[in-house]
């Protein structure tokens, strides 16, 4: 737990402290913050890393993956020699060489419909750093019964996707998908050509999203889409509606 007095809090997180709508409070409401991270592939590195140096409280990792040698050109947080390893292991390790005052949870594990409420129960906000659209959706369905919010990153290629779904009442990530021949590559990334630094940037957008909505600041991406293209340069954000005839939304409240 952070001592908020003491001069190595201060000294470490005085950039974020003086940011204009962080600021000691809101640095407080980081380090009080719980957050599970789904899936640690290339967004989920770039999360991580931001997500540990930010200060959040407790993190929860959850992927079942070996590191493998094709994962090395996006994936940051690993090096050659934890080819073979656990993510899970390599991950937190990560974490608590950076900052030791996170408490990390590992689950080695796949999120499947038996385990996932348990999990999800104990964190404020969730992350979908998957590669698959079974992952997502499933994501996607216990955060719609728990009304947790869950950030959604997906990469194609040059192109990144960002929203932040199932808060305040907005749209979930079904009212946006509604059947799988929309944007199938952002959803399913696992046979396609991956940028690695479209990865940093979506990972990087989604923990701002969570920054803003831990401290309750700025204009949040709900019923929102933000597309970014590195081959262009552009950024578009999308305005998305909840769908009154979705499934899922349906679903959560019957
Ligand atoms: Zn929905």
């Amino acid at each position: 737990m952070h001592d908020h007095s003491d001069n190595e809090y201060i000294e470490r997180y005085k950039r974020h402290i003086l940011v204009k709508n962080i600021g000691g409070e809101g640095q407080k409401k980081l380090g009080k913050a719980k957050i599970l991270l789904v899936g640690l592939g290339g967004i989920g590195s770039t999360v991580l890393q931001h997500l540990a140096a930010t200060g959040i409280g407790k993190i929860g990792l959850v992927d079942q993956d070996t590191v493998a040698l094709s994962n090395l050109q996006r994936q940051t947080i690993y090096t050659y020699g934890d080819i073979g390893r656990k993510k899970v292991s390599v991950a937190s390790k990560f974490i608590n060489n950076l900052n030791k005052n996170v408490d990390v949870t590992e689950y080695d594990l796949f999120l499947k419909a038996k385990n996932s409420s348990e999990i999800i129960e104990e964190y404020d906000v969730v992350l979908d750093g998957t590669d698959n659209i079974e992952a997502r959706e499933l994501i996607n369905r216990h955060c719609l019964m728990q009304q947790k919010p869950l950030i959604f990153g997906g990469v194609s290629g040059w192109e990144g996707l960002v929203s932040l779904l199932i808060y305040d009442n907005s749209a979930c990530f079904k009212c946006i998908f509604t059947s799988s021949e929309e944007r199938p590559n952002f959803l399913d990334c696992s046979s396609e050509g991956v940028l690695g630094v479209t990865t940093s940037l979506v990972g990087t957008l989604m923990v701002a999203e969570t920054i803003k909505l831990i401290c309750g600041t700025g204009q949040l991406l709900t019923n929102k889409l933000l597309i970014c293209d590195a081959l262009s340069g552009a950024t578009e954000v999308l305005n998305i509606k909840k769908n009154n005839k979705c499934n899922a939304c349906r679903y959560a409240n019957s």
